[in-house]
């Protein structure tokens, strides 16, 4: 069994569909609402990495078993990389629209869009750690456009689909080149060595 410690429903999908054509043979991939007593796992990281393990070390001590983590975020040039690692918490109320809606703010009047997606996994089994990282390379629309997806989706125009937003792909042809797709298709390297 492989426990992935994410509580975001959306992600735990993205990840069932990436590892199911990516194949973890014989492999029970479950997420942790199976054990909704488990504290949240804390992610005061300053990078997507430190988050990550952060994340699987804390799951894999409380439950014993394999644990991968997902962090993950968006990175806007013209902002310095913002809002990165604070993607998920970006506004206070921390949803979706609020977030959009105040990157579109920041971004008013600024020429240069550019900006990636970025994932980092890891792995923690009682054999050791690994990690493995992806990436997304686009740009930031002007209004959102789409209704699949999540978060900034309706927002990033990814640079192997121009024209259009990852919320308006489906979620196979945003798995082909998403930063999850890209680090989490490592994964099965990275379990023939620690699973
Ligand atoms: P995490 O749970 O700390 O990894 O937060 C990741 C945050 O980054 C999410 O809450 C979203 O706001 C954003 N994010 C990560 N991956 C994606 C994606 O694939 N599409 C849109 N937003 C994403």
């Amino acid at each position: 069994m492989l426990v992935v410690a994410t509580t975001n429903p959306h992600k735990l999908d993205e990840i069932h569909a990436i590892l199911a054509q990516a194949g973890l043979p014989g492999v029970e991939v479950v997420g942790l609402d199976r054990w909704p007593d488990l504290p949240e796992p804390p992610e005061d990281g300053d990078t997507f990495q430190a988050n990550a393990l952060q994340k699987a070390r804390f799951v894999h001590q409380r439950l014993g078993l394999p644990v991968v983590a997902d962090d993950s975020g968006l990175e806007v040039d013209a902002l310095g990389g913002a809002p990165g690692v604070r993607s998920k918490r970006y506004t206070p109320q921390a949803t979706a629209d609020s977030n959009n809606t105040r990157l579109l703010r920041e971004l008013l009047g600024v020429e240069d869009r550019s900006a990636r997606f970025r994932c980092v996994l890891a792995l923690v089994t009682d054999r050791g750690e690994a990690t493995a990282d992806g990436s997304c390379e686009g740009c930031i629309t002007s209004s959102p456009r789409g209704a699949g997806g999540f978060g900034y989706d309706p927002l990033f125009e990814p640079r192997d689909h121009p024209g259009r937003t990852l919320a308006e792909l489906s979620p196979d042809q945003k798995n082909a080149i998403s930063h999850r797709g890209r680090a989490f298709r490592q994964l099965p390297a990275l379990w023939a060595r620690l699973g």
